[in-house]
């Protein structure tokens, strides 16, 4: 059988993102498949080092960095070559409303909102790895999508895990989908232990390798409860059909129950490349180095029933889904500013969860209807959420 990859011209591609950890696994795979992609855009915050190799790398005909800061040493680094170079916002904006047939969704947070949405206003085809836009603008970025005509293909592992053995022909069939969590590194841990955890603890995750903040987001596991949310948008399902299983090896990505008893489930090794190349060749398949399962090796899988107690970062989703309207996008936010207060040794780890349920009973619940009102409660949240860590650095500083 010939993929559309041998048989088609190349497939014009952009990474929003390209210096994260999802962007430089989406240009791994790409140079090992030079021939079936051209590069249109690439974009980076800080990072203008990084970027500016991978333009060179790929002869991106556009690059965009996020920090206006960096704007001169990257014009600089790019002098003499044929790649455009914007700054700002609105030029990580412009990468994405460019013409390619392929886009990358992995900026982190909700800043990847805006150039995401670009994607999808052009009819696009969107790999998603940005789930915090699906957080913050669920029910707004999925009515864009039909609206426009885009293709939606999720990158998160456990999402492309569903979305592969997801029969979106008779949804009526499907009882429930259930997300694996590996139960981060600090599975194990008591309240008391988490306590006393540092951000480098934190960072390391046992099973994958990926970006600082989604590392926390996996420690405290919040990073399994926005999934979820990300689940019920991606898949059209109330949050009571999605249900979470910690399954500590991360070898089973996810599964969907029919009505029938069958659970069907995709299985690989935890290694991004395999989701990624998923969306890369969609609806065609192509060949990536993650290692092979080894089953025998491997001898079993475990299971076990999350804890809510010990990791209140799912209760308090659970909560926001339930309450609607700007919970969502609040709790969001909070969890942002506090993962970056925590990264920067400002707060303590179990200050994150609190900081975020402390945001959520202070902020007024209203409806999300456009963009704007994303805009308010996010960055309502943000400054109720930045004051809170604040309140805490103050009193561990006085108590030290
Ligand atoms: P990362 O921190 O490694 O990279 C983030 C990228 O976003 C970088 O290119 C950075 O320059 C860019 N960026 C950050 N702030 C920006 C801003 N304000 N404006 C423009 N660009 C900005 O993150 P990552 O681990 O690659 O994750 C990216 C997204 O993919 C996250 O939403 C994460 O939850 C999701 N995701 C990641 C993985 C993984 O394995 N890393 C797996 C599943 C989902
Ligand atoms: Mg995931």
């Amino acid at each position: 059988m010939t993929t559309r990859l041998q048989s088609e011209a190349p497939r014009s591609v952009t990474i929003l993102g390209s210096t994260g950890s999802v962007g430089v696994n989406t240009l791994d795979l790409i140079s090992r498949h030079s021939g079936a992609y051209v590069v249109e855009a690439l974009t980076g915050n800080c990072n203008w080092r990084m970027l500016a190799q991978q333009a060179l790398e790929t002869r991106a005909r556009f690059v965009a960095i996020g920090d206006d800061r960096y704007y001169a040493p990257l014009k600089e680094a790019l002098a003499g070559t044929q790649t455009e170079i914007g700054s700002g916002a609105s030029a990580v904006i412009e990468a994405a409303a460019r013409n390619a047939d392929w886009v990358m969704a992995a900026i982190v947070g909700a800043a990847g909102l805006a150039p995401t949405l670009a994607a999808i206003r052009r009819g696009a085809v969107v790999a998603l790895a940005n789930k915090e836009v699906l957080v913050c603008a669920g029910d707004l970025v999925t009515e864009e999508v039909r609206r426009h005509g885009a293709t939606l293909l999720p990158v998160d592992s456990e999402h492309n895990a569903i979305y592969q053995v997801f029969d979106f022909d008779r949804i009526e069939s499907i009882e429930k989908i259930i997300l694996t969590a590996s139960g981060g590194p600090f599975r194990t841990l008591d309240r008391a232990a988490m306590r006393a955890m540092t951000p480098a603890q934190a960072v390391k995750h046992p099973n994958w390798s990926m970006g600082a903040k989604i590392s926390v987001d996996s420690a405290t596991m919040m990073n399994k409860g926005l999934e979820l949310i990300e689940a019920k948008h991606l898949f059209q399902l109330p949050p009571e059909r999605i249900e979470i299983v910690v399954h500590p090896q991360s070898v089973i990505h996810s599964l969907v129950a029919y009505v029938d008893g069958s659970v069907l489930a995709q299985l690989g090794s935890p290694d991004m490349r395999t989701p990624i190349a998923y969306t890369l060749a969609w609806p065609g398949r192509m060949a990536s180095p993650s290692p092979r399962l080894d089953l025998a090796a491997l001898a079993q899988l475990n299971f076990e029933a999350p804890d809510p107690v010990r990791f209140p970062a799912l209760r308090l989703v659970r909560e926001a889904l339930r309450v609607g309207g700007s919970a969502p996008t609040v709790m969001n936010a909070a969890n942002e500013i506090a993962v970056q207060a925590f990264l920067a040794g400002a707060i303590g780890f179990l200050d994150i969860a609190e900081i975020v349920e402390e945001t959520l009973t202070a902020l007024p619940v209203g409806p999300i209807d456009c963009l704007s009102d994303v805009h308010n409660f996010d960055k309502d949240a943000r400054d109720t959420a930045a004051r809170l860590a604040k309140i805490r650095t103050g009193a561990s500083l006085a108590s030290a």
